[in-house]
């Protein structure tokens, strides 16, 4: 299950909603290889031991923040484990910018984003669940 997060800006009022996680379908190659723009999933692809069965995947979507478009958004982030290697590809803004991943779990980093527009303090809290 995902959760929505929902930054708010306590100064301007300004606020982001991002769903984060994965929902249940996302368990499929093709499904989740669908949510990147070309470039990222042709990187994934690449990385992707075709003939080694002994790696494991996951996917969920992180918190980014795109520096060239001054906002915070969902960014689909995929994980290879194969043996102790563990590389993980995020897909890249809209704008083709690639931006800096936020670690929901990390509470510090959380409770330090700022706002974009006024560089105020964000608030951050779980908004609901979508699966
Ligand atoms: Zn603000
Ligand atoms: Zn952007």
């Amino acid at each position: 299950m995902g959760e929505t997060i929902r930054l708010k800006c306590n100064d301007c009022g300004n606020s982001y909603e991002l769903g984060i996680g994965h929902g249940m379908a996302d368990n499929r190659l093709d499904t989740v290889l669908g949510y990147f723009d070309e470039v990222s999933a042709e990187r994934i692809r690449r990385i992707l031991p075709a003939s080694d069965k002994g790696y494991r995947w996951s996917y969920r979507k992180m918190i980014g923040y795109c520096s060239s478009c001054r906002s915070y958004i969902e960014i689909p982030t995929f994980s290879i484990m194969n043996n102790e290697e563990n590389t993980t590809v995020a897909a890249t803004c809209r704008c083709g910018n690639n931006c800096m991943l936020i670690d929901d779990n990390d509470k510090a980093r959380m409770n330090s984003l700022l706002c974009p527009k006024c560089n105020g303090k964000m608030t951050a809290e779980i908004a609901g669940m979508w699966d």
